[in-house]
């Protein structure tokens, strides 16, 4: 049985927009995953650390018979295939992947946390997400049309 599923992309190195456009198509090309819809791109400042360029972030929807720990394995592939480098905590990275929700699942182990830990208060995820998807409500029945009008927009720009 499938199981649809949504992913944050973001890279803020080099030539971002190309690495997401190359990352969502990348997603298709897991096993037994197809890409359902892509949003626009979003253009946001930098949280944390500061003294770095702007992101690009988008968000997918997939279907998938990966079990969600091997479709985590699969967007860490990804991210080493895009030459991700890191070194900090919210240092720049060439391309961060997130399984935002699988499903309905609630999940909370070493390696994954289900729904991601800090999407609801991020607006470059929430907004791509409500572009998609605007009648999602997350395993815990909250609205995500709720999440978005409390959300603090400063910094992001729909491109
Ligand atoms: P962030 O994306 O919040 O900046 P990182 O990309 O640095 O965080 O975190 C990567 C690690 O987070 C991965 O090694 C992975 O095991 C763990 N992780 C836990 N839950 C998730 C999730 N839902 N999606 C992606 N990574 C997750
Ligand atoms: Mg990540």
């Amino acid at each position: 049985m499938s199981v649809r599923a949504y992913i944050g992309l973001g890279a803020n190195l080099g030539d971002a927009a190309g690495t997401v456009q190359a990352a969502m198509l990348g997603l298709a090309t897991l096993p037994t995953t197809q890409l359902v819809t892509a949003s626009s791109f979003y253009r946001s400042a930098p949280v944390g650390y500061v003294d770095q360029p702007d992101f690009i972030n988008a968000v997918a929807a997939i279907d998938t018979d990966l079990e969600a720990h091997l479709l985590l394995d699969g967007l860490l592939a990804l991210e080493q295939l895009f030459g991700r480098e890191r070194s900090f905590r919210n240092a720049p990275r060439t391309l961060d992947l997130d399984l935002l929700l699988y499903g309905d699942a609630v999940m909370h182990d070493k390696r994954l946390t289900l729904p991601h830990p800090r999407m609801q208060d991020r607006s470059f995820v929430l907004l791509p997400l409500h572009e998609i998807a605007a009648k999602l409500q997350f395993p815990d029945g909250t609205a995500l049309a709720t999440l978005v009008a409390a959300c603090d927009q400063t910094g992001l720009k729909r491109l």
